[in-house]
C-alpha cells in the first residue's frame, strides 16, 4: 500500500517582469491609459487542432517610437496601411 502525505512544494516560475523593443533595446513601458500594444507583429502558419498542432511563424515586440518608424518604412515600399481613429 502506497501512503500519501501532503507537502508544499517550491518551484520557480517565469513572471514576465518587463519588455524591450526588439530594435532599439529600450524598455517598453505601458502607461495606464495607453492602450499601445507591444505585441502587434505577430504572424502564425501552420495547424492547430484542440489535441495539439504545429506551427511558426514571427514575432517582434516594438516600442511605440519604432512602431511609428516600422510603419513609415511599410508605407515607403507600398504598403497600403490605414489609419484607424477610434474615440468613445
Ligand atoms: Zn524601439
Amino acid at each position: 500500500m502506497k501512503h500519501f502525505t501532503v507537502v508544499q512544494e517550491l518551484k520557480n516560475i517565469e513572471k514576465h517582469t518587463h519588455s524591450t523593443c526588439d530594435k532599439c533595446g529600450k524598455e517598453i513601458k505601458k502607461e495606464t491609459y495607453n492602450a499601445y500594444n507591444e505585441d502587434w507583429f505577430e504572424i502564425k502558419e501552420g495547424h492547430i487542432y484542440p489535441e495539439g498542432g504545429c506551427f511558426s511563424g514571427y514575432k517582434m515586440e516594438l516600442c511605440e517610437d519604432c512602431s511609428h518608424e516600422l510603419v513609415e518604412i511599410l508605407k515607403f515600399n507600398g504598403f497600403n496601411i490605414q489609419e484607424v481613429v477610434i474615440e468613445y
